[in-house]
């Protein structure tokens, strides 16, 4: 069966065509620029050349449509019918506690999406866009939301509670959500796969390090604690955003630069992090290669970002009460071994030894622990689109 994956941002949209049957992907895109002059579409079919389009996309109905011409074209298509698509499955940022499962779109979902615009600001309003303009050019199939906070939902009260007044929680909903959702889930249940552990007598610490980085602890094959929190902002230390800090920092800031909230949260989202710190870039591969140059900031902020891998790693095992295997995945955490052998070295007293020669491997699933380690330390590569398209699949045979 193919589905149509799509992920659509303010100004762009990734899309991928899986054959669910061969789990392949036929074609794939990404439109930029929405919105913006110089808008492009770059759209590469199985077997077949890259096909450039530089066409003027004022919206995203636009970029729709022209994704459709793309996997319908006869040179660098793989489609000759629109009907061959039997589903579309989006990516949506936010659910709130509405939905712990994805959902065929309909007006309601599309209402909760809308109310759901203050809590996903930059996302939650593009990802509707998508929706609409997708139901505008495939009426009759069936569209489905893939929410990134759904995975989460398991969390129990203690774990997604802030310690504010309860009725903030109350009127407005304001908790831990966390992010990430659709990676987490795909790749511990690949974990559970490929260890052999008892899904249901399991505990998975799943380390998703890219760009944006969060980790969730997995018990039972359930979600029960995640480091991002009502935004993406919370926890880890990622490529610009903080992650953790004291709230006092905020009017410290405030007052000595006379900055108002929204510069203020500008500043830890966009700022802040890897780049921040370093001063480099934040992106992991340059901020390496600085600090192998001898630039100290690059060096404490790669030794930051390790540090506080490991200290959720250490407080998730504490959550659970153990742990029976840890899954890198995502940009850093399936290729860059040096970091996974750095937070590993912090988990010692865990009984963890990594074979060094194994932990090599780059976006390859591998088990990177010696027989002999107490824990199993896996990389799983994470691939959230088949995972949207899967559960597409699973919830239109339902
Ligand atoms: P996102 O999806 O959040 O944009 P990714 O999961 O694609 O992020 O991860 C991007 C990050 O992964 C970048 O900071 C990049 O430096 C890092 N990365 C990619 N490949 C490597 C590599 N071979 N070694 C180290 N870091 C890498």
């Amino acid at each position: 069966m193919n589905i149509l994956v799509i992920n659509c941002g303010s100004s762009s949209l990734k899309y991928q065509l899986i054959d669910t049957d061969s789990k392949s992907v036929l074609a794939k895109g990404l439109c930029e620029r929405i919105g913006i002059e110089g808008s492009k579409l770059t759209h590469e079919a199985a077997g077949k050349d890259e096909f450039v389009v530089e066409n003027p996309m004022p919206d995203h109905q636009v970029a729709v449509d022209m994704v459709m011409k793309a996997l319908l074209d006869p040179k660098y298509g793989v489609l000759k019918d629109i009907s061959e698509i039997s589903a579309v499955g989006h990516r949506v940022l936010h659910g709130s506690k509405y939905y712990s499962d994805p959902v065929i779109v309909n007006e309601d979902v599309k209402k909760v999406i809308r109310d759901c615009y203050d809590l996903g600001p930059l996302h939650n309003p593009a990802n509707l866009t998508g929706i609409i303009a997708c139901e505008a050019a495939m009426p009759g199939i069936p569209h489905v939301a893939v929410f990134d906070t759904a995975f989460h939902q398991t969390m129990p009260e203690k774990a997604f509670l802030y310690a504010i007044p309860y009725e903030y929680y109350e009127k407005y909903n304001i908790r831990r959500y966390g992010f990430h959702g659709t990676s987490h889930s795909y790749v511990a249940k690949r974990t559970l796969e490929i260890s052999g552990l008892d899904p249901n007598n399991s505990k998975i610490i799943v380390a998703h390090l890219g760009n944006g980085a969060s980790i969730t602890a997995v018990q039972n094959g359930k979600c029960v604690d995640t480091s991002m929190g009502l935004t993406p902002l919370e926890g880890l230390i990622m490529g610009t955003r903080s992650g953790d800090i004291d709230a006092g920092v905020l009017q410290y800031i405030a007052h000595k630069e006379n900055k108002d909230i929204d510069e203020l949260l500008n500043l830890l989202n966009k700022k802040s992090g890897m780049l921040g710190v370093s001063g480099v870039s934040s992106d992991f591969r340059d901020v390496k290669k600085a600090e192998e140059e001898g630039n100290h900031r690059a060096k404490v902020a790669n030794e930051a970002f390790v540090y506080r891998v490991a200290k959720y790693i250490g407080a998730y095992v504490a959550a659970m009460n153990g742990v029976d295997a840890i899954a890198f995945t995502a940009g850093v955490g399936e290729n860059d071994g040096i970091v996974r052998g750095q937070v590993c070295e912090y988990l010692g007293y865990l009984g963890i030894k990594i074979d060094e020669e194994v932990n090599k491997v780059r976006g390859k699933e591998a088990l990177i622990t010696t027989p002999d380690s107490k824990v199993k330390v896996y990389v799983v590569p994470t691939n959230e689109e088949l995972s949207i398209a899967q559960q597409t699949l699973a919830l239109i045979r339902k």
